[in-house]
């Protein structure tokens, strides 16, 4: 019970303390049960990868995809991302889970591509663990080889929090990143705790804008001006931007109107199994009556 007390202030950040209470175990016993079940999916096949289509506003053309991992679990059915990658994190679970999402992702592509279908990269999200492997280019540059994929049709997604270490050894890693051709792409920016300095010395070439200041615009006044800043500012770094999370019309009027690049969201599609992506790309646009 002590350890079951100790865990659970330390996950609550530190210097903290907590008296044990039943709850806890409750959840502690929960969370081994999932740990179990995922380390069993792993193995079992349950994860599996959807693909998002990301559009160019000017034309309504599929630009790119991002791949968005999702865990079908025969009891609990879908559970998504945000409930199982920290928990993949915890447990080293996500170095497996990751290179397995990478290889995948680069042969379903270049099967695609092999098909006929539009060369687009596709986006996959690297996870603060994975950054940290000091094996992560050689890895990602076997999955291009293994596969075949041409090294621009791949996309690493990073977060801000990743880069607040502006070492030296990260901004060469991105760097020669950049030189095999992978290129990066920031996600959810403005929701990390750093400074802006990163934007400077790191290679990116898009901005994603997280949809938490999509979501209310353009009725939201702070939102908008925070968005169109963020435009004009990876504009004048030479990034193109894509907004998340865009639902409506509104949304996308606004986002067309400020000279935002491109768009992910429902509004055009979700995230759908590889066989409805597959369809999207033979289509190779979403519906041009919203432009
Ligand atoms: P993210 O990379 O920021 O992905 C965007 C999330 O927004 C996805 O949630 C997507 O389904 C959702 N989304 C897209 N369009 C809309 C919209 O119009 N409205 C709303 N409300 N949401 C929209 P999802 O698939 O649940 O993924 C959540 C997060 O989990 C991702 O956020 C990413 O950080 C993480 N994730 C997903 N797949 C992987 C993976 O393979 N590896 C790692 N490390 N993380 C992953
Ligand atoms: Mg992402
Ligand atoms: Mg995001």
């Amino acid at each position: 019970n002590a350890d079951t007390a100790m865990y659970c202030s330390k996950h609550n950040g530190r210097d903290n303390f907590e008296f044990f209470s039943p709850s806890m175990s409750s959840q502690a016993l929960e969370r081994l049960a999932l740990e179990g079940s995922l380390r069993k999916a792993v193995e079992d096949k349950e994860l599996q990868i959807f693909y998002q289509p990301q559009i160019q506003i000017e034309t309504g053309k599929i630009i790119g995809m991002e791949a968005l991992l999702r865990w079908k679990h025969p009891n609990l059915g879908m559970i998504p991302p945000n409930k199982f990658i920290p928990l993949a994190e915890e447990t080293g679970l996500i170095l497996p889970i990751g290179n397995w999402v990478l290889e995948e992702c680069c042969r379903q592509n270049k099967e695609w591509q092999d098909k006929g279908l539009i060369n687009i990269p596709i986006s996959i999200n690297l996870s603060a663990v994975q950054f940290r492997q000091h094996n992560l280019f050689d890895t990602v540059q076997q999955a291009l080889i293994s596969t075949g994929l041409r090294a621009c049709y791949l996309e690493l997604e990073l977060t801000e929090n990743m880069l607040m270490d502006c070492s030296e050894y990260n901004v060469t890693l991105l760097k020669k990143f950049r030189q095999l051709g992978v290129s990066f792409a920031l996600d959810d920016f403005g929701t990390g705790y750093s400074s802006l300095s990163y934007l400077s010395r790191f290679p990116i070439s898009r901005l994603k804008i997280d949809e938490s200041f999509v979501i209310d615009i353009p009725e939201h006044k702070n939102n908008a001006a925070i968005i169109s800043a963020a435009i004009s500012l990876g504009h004048d770094l030479g990034m193109t931007i894509i907004a998340e999370g865009v639902e409506t019309k509104k949304q996308f009027n606004y986002m067309q109107a400020h000279q935002c690049d491109e768009i992910q969201g429902h509004l055009f599609s979700q995230a759908v199994p590889k066989e409805a992506m597959e369809q999207l790309l033979e289509k190779n646009y979403l519906d041009c009556n919203l432009l």
